[in-house]
């Protein structure tokens, strides 16, 4: 029995990105993402994208596992293919969907017909396809409303589609439709979920992670490839910057008042994480900051750290309770990874009483303290450490 895999594309709401160049983007998208499970044809027909695999040893449960995670899909499905005669889709749906209607206690047929010269109407197909599955299924209740398995038949122009209940599909818009921007990525919990949430808006991210050993360690830089890693299963590779950031840290808790140490280290991170995104051509930076969180998160404090920024900063858990955001983690599979106990540089030198209400006068002041602070980002810049998370 031949088998191909339907997409059903997600919103096309962008002005000016029209279906084609969308759906275009996405197919590229879908090709990497299935580079090494196999190579597939891939054929557009109206809201929907038909894969067939070239080699029939394929496997098709990795290929739908590695597409579950391809932005810009809503919904797909595997589907057998029949001939376009109602007594081949009989055979076909019951042998095809033998597992799926046997663990079932109710199901609806539902018809589609793009051939308008196919002998019978959508309706009828649905009731002829359902008195014969009911007939051979002899458990089965028909539920229109709230059915436990959904056949559907496809009758196109060459062929019938026969499939089963959809699978929920990673949603949002394919990635690289937005453009790029930043992400601040520390190993926490926040910031790979952040990254992942503007993934799903089709950004295409790129990385920055301050390490300052010996304070932090290489264990530290490893979960936070590691969590890169999780977060290119959905948006593909990462352009990544170490950026060694032990001397700007030591300057500002040798030179500047204690309760300004979080801002101003998160003003320096925002500084050099600009820069860094101008060279990969990002228009935006992305940070897993939530109000409220901590002491650095409350809004006084995010306008003391957008202030040093011309970008404009996503911020895409700002709204968010934590249970929320470690809900997205556990779906994402960051979760376990970031709750590794590894030092960030952010725990190095907390304030014992961080400013809460942090003026932007104030904090600009206590960073005037350090004196060479061009120089300084300019260093950690140039001493940034690239590589390419996959
Ligand atoms: P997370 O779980 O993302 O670490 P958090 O609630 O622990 O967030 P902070 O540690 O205060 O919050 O960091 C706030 C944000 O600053 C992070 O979400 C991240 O975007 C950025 N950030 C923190 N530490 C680093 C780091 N070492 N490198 C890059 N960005 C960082
Ligand atoms: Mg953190």
């Amino acid at each position: 029995m031949k088998e191909i895999i339907l997409i059903k594309n997600g919103e096309l709401v962008l002005k000016g990105l029209n279906r084609n160049t969308f759906e275009d983007i996405l197919i590229k998208n879908m090709k990497k993402a299935l580079r090494e499970i196999g190579e597939f044809s891939y054929t557009k027909s109206q809201s929907t994208i038909v894969l067939e695999a070239v080699d029939g040893d394929t496997d098709l449960d990795d290929a739908v596992d590695a597409l579950s995670r391809v932005f810009g899909i809503v919904a797909l499905s595997r589907a057998a293919v029949a001939e376009k005669d109602m007594n081949a889709i009989k055979q076909t749906a019951r042998d095809y969907l033998d597992g799926e209607l046997s663990l079932a206690k109710t199901f609806k047929v539902e018809a589609k017909r793009s051939d308008k010269k196919f002998p019978l109407k959508s309706p009828e197909i649905a009731r002829d396809l359902g008195g014969y599955l009911l007939s051979k299924f002899n458990h089965l209740k028909v539920d229109v409303h709230n059915p436990d398995v959904t056949v559907t038949v496809e009758i196109r122009d060459n062929h019938a589609f026969i499939r089963g209940n959809n699978i929920k599909g990673a949603g949002g818009m394919p990635v690289s439709t937005s453009g790029r921007a930043a992400v601040l990525i520390s190993g926490g919990i926040d910031s790979p979920v952040a990254a992942y949430m503007m993934a799903k808006r089709g950004i295409e991210l790129v990385a920055v992670h301050f390490a300052s050993p010996p304070y932090t360690t290489e264990l530290a830089e490893e979960k936070v490839m590691q969590l890169l890693h999780k977060v290119a299963r959905y948006s593909g590779p990462i352009t990544t910057y170490v950026v060694p950031f032990t001397e700007l840290q030591e300057q500002i808790r040798d030179k500047c008042a204690e309760e300004y140490f979080t801002i101003i280290m998160r003003r320096y991170m925002m500084r050099i994480s600009e820069i860094l995104a101008r060279h990969q051509n990002c228009s935006a930076l992305i940070t897993g900051e939530s109000v409220g969180q901590v002491a650095s998160q409350t809004i006084y404090a995010l306008g003391c750290t957008d202030a040093v920024t011309s970008m404009p900063v996503f911020r895409p858990c700002i709204g968010m309770d934590k249970v929320e955001i470690i809900n997205i983690s556990r779906a994402i599979d960051t979760f376990e990874t970031s709750i590794q106990p590894y030092e960030d540089c952010c725990t190095v030198f907390t304030p014992k009483h961080p400013k809460t209400r942090a003026k932007l006068e104030d904090v600009a002041a206590a960073e005037a303290a350090i004196e060479n602070g061009d120089e300084l980002i300019k260093k950690a810049v140039e001493n940034a450490r690239r590589t390419v998370v996959k």
